[in-house]
């Protein structure tokens, strides 16, 4: 990816915007390339100060009625003086509803939160719920073509199954589940005690991401993007394991 597009991105990144693939790779990006860091921290201290200043002013008592009662009578003569003060008030009321209308709109659209980390939460806090007796599995299976169609109907895609029990990674099962606005299938393995929880759901660019770690509240998350889709594999297990497992689901 070339920086130009990069630079683009960045400000779809701070809009929460962008998917979650691409947040991490500007993550990523910045971290190696002083001119793209440069502009995010810019654009970060830009919204910053707009959100700290006090831009929002209230017309002065009042305002309103001056306006109104200096507007001519259609069948007055204004002089000529009362006519530029007017043309004048007038412009000032433009300005005035171009700053409230700027004003009130513009903090909503500002301070979104960064849409990795807020996913990275929400595939948390749904594999915590998921531990939790009873919310594991829909499906119970070390079979892979019990989990695999169990999916028929209940998600629009076909999520890949495998077993790696002779790996050291048996299957467990299958859940459905939902993240970021849309059901996905939850694909779940074990670990000796640790649980693996596997999600997956359909991206439209058929573009393959190689695997990106993170860790949020002591979990750790590997993501990529194959054959159409994307995963994110969730576990307390350590990354160098849950690296070996993801190269497993690769092959
Ligand atoms: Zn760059």
């Amino acid at each position: 990816m070339a920086c130009d597009d990069n630079a683009r991105l960045i400000h779809g990144y701070i809009d929460g915007e962008l998917d979650l693939v691409r947040s991490l790779e500007i993550e990523e990006h910045v971290k190696t390339c002083p001119d793209c860091a440069q502009e995010l921290w810019n654009q970060q201290t830009l919204r910053k100060a707009f959100r700290s200043a006090n831009l929002y002013e209230r017309a002065p008592e009042g305002l309103e009625a001056k306006i109104r009662a200096s507007l001519p009578r259609e069948s007055k003569v204004v002089p000529l003086e009362r006519r530029r003060a007017l043309q004048w008030l007038a412009v000032a009321a433009a300005i005035a509803v171009v700053l409230f209308t700027t004003f009130r709109v513009l903090p909503s659209l500002i301070g979104r939160p960064e849409s990795s980390a807020v996913m990275a939460e929400e595939i948390v806090t749904s594999h915590i719920r998921s531990l939790q007796p009873g919310h594991l599995v829909d499906v119970q299976s070390t079979d892979q073509h019990t989990v695999k169609p169990w999916f028929n109907g209940k998600v629009d895609f076909s999520p890949p199954v495998k077993d790696f029990a002779e790996e050291g990674f048996p299957l467990v099962g299958g859940r459905l589940d939902y993240l970021d606005h849309r059901n996905v299938a939850a694909l779940v393995y074990q670990r000796a005690k640790h649980i693996i929880n596997v999600y997956v759901w359909p991206e439209e660019s058929k573009a393959a991401r190689a695997p990106r770690s993170i860790s949020s509240q002591g979990y750790n998350m590997i993501f990529w993007q194959a054959g159409g889709m994307y995963f994110c594999a969730v576990s307390d297990l350590n990354t160098r394991e849950l690296q070996q497992f993801v190269d497993l689901l690769q092959k």
